[in-house]
């Protein structure tokens, strides 16, 4: 992780994570159309209460703008005039207009109508090995034969790439969110708090509230401080909102599958030929989900990826 944070890195990834997202972004528009549920193309405004955030937003909108890509710079007044519905308290912020959000539970229910659509079938189990690459043995002893196998187990994926003595590095990069049912307010603009490292999605009548980003191995245990941090944040952000609103709220946890170098893994195992990786997105999976599920379907197919996805090679961290 420390050998590839640096300028050189983002250099080297920053067009090809922009390809991905554009191309991405375009395909969940399409499925949101065919399959009828709702994704919300308003944009995504970064917060900030100090100078330095907003110096700091100031010259990621720069970068922005040299890759193509929508942002403009706002002070609280236009904040606010975007933002009609809520209270915001930021001295300033960023307005990226290209961002959408949608709830996932929207997205994954289309997912599924459109795997039964074209003759898919979904089977819940807990795979336990593999049967070299041709197929799966589940936990109760099934074996499931494949002529091609797609390891898409986020951070358990790797439990699965150590029997074929694979290396995949991977941390858990876990993350907390709270949903309020049916705030009285709701803001119409989803957000990202700078220092408050909080990222705020309305969803429908819904609002979810999310942040943390700690890298814990596979450990799902629940942080209270942590957790009274996120909200604390929101509530300085949104200060119509108060703490106490959020007491009764069960906590969801997740673990994001985070790479060293940042990056996906996207690509065919040589060695195993007829299996396929698909992980490691850390906090872009749900972004880059159609992007990732339509190469994977070019490599499935044995066509030509319609991206350059060299640098996303899954035996990257493996001597040749
Ligand atoms: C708080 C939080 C907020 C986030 N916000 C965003 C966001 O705004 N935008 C965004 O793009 N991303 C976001 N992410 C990141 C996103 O959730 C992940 O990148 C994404 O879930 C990774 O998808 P995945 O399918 O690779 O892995 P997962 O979502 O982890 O899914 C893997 C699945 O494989 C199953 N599995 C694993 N091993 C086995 C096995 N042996 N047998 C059977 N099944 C198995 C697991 O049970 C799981 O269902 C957020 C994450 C967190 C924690």
């Amino acid at each position: 992780f420390m050998r590839h944070s640096n300028q050189q890195h983002v250099s080297n990834s920053e067009t090809l994570l922009r390809d991905l997202s554009l191309a991405s972004r375009q395909l969940h528009v399409e499925l949101s159309e065919e399959e009828d549920f709702p994704l919300v193309q308003k944009g995504l405004l970064m917060l900030c209460q100090s100078q330095e955030g907003l110096d700091e937003e100031a010259e990621v909108a720069e970068a922005a703008h040299r890759l193509g890509l929508e942002a403009e710079v706002c002070d609280s007044a236009r904040l606010q005039e975007l933002e009609p519905n809520a209270k915001i308290k930021a001295q300033g912020g960023v307005w990226f207009p290209q961002d959408c959000h949608l709830d996932p539970h929207d997205f994954l229910e289309a997912l599924r109508s459109r795997i039964k659509k074209n003759g898919g079938e979904i089977i819940h189990t807990q795979v336990k090995s593999l049967i070299d690459d041709k197929g799966v043995v589940t936990n109760t002893g099934e074996k499931i034969t494949a002529e091609t196998t797609i390891l898409a187990g986020g951070i358990d994926t790797l439990n699965l790439t150590k029997q074929l003595g694979l290396k995949l590095p991977m941390q858990g990069g876990k993350g907390y969110s709270l949903t309020l049912p049916s705030p009285p307010r709701n803001p119409h603009l989803c957000s990202l708090l700078k220092e408050g490292r909080v990222a705020v999605t309305p969803m429908g009548e819904q609002l979810r509230v999310a942040g943390t980003m700690e890298i814990c191995g596979s450990n799902t245990s629940v942080s209270k401080v942590r957790l009274s941090g996120i909200i604390e944040s929101f509530c300085a952000f949104y200060p119509e909102f108060n703490p106490s609103q959020f007491s009764e709220l069960e906590p969801w946890v997740g673990l994001r599958p985070c790479s060293p170098d940042g990056l996906p893994y996207l690509g065919r195992i040589p060695s195993h030929k007829n299996l396929i990786v698909a992980t490691g997105h850390s906090m872009m999976g749900l972004s880059l989900a159609p992007i990732t599920g339509k190469l994977v379907a070019q490599l499935v197919d044995s066509e030509t990826c319609s991206l350059d996805i060299s640098a996303l090679n899954p035996t990257r961290f493996n001597s040749p």
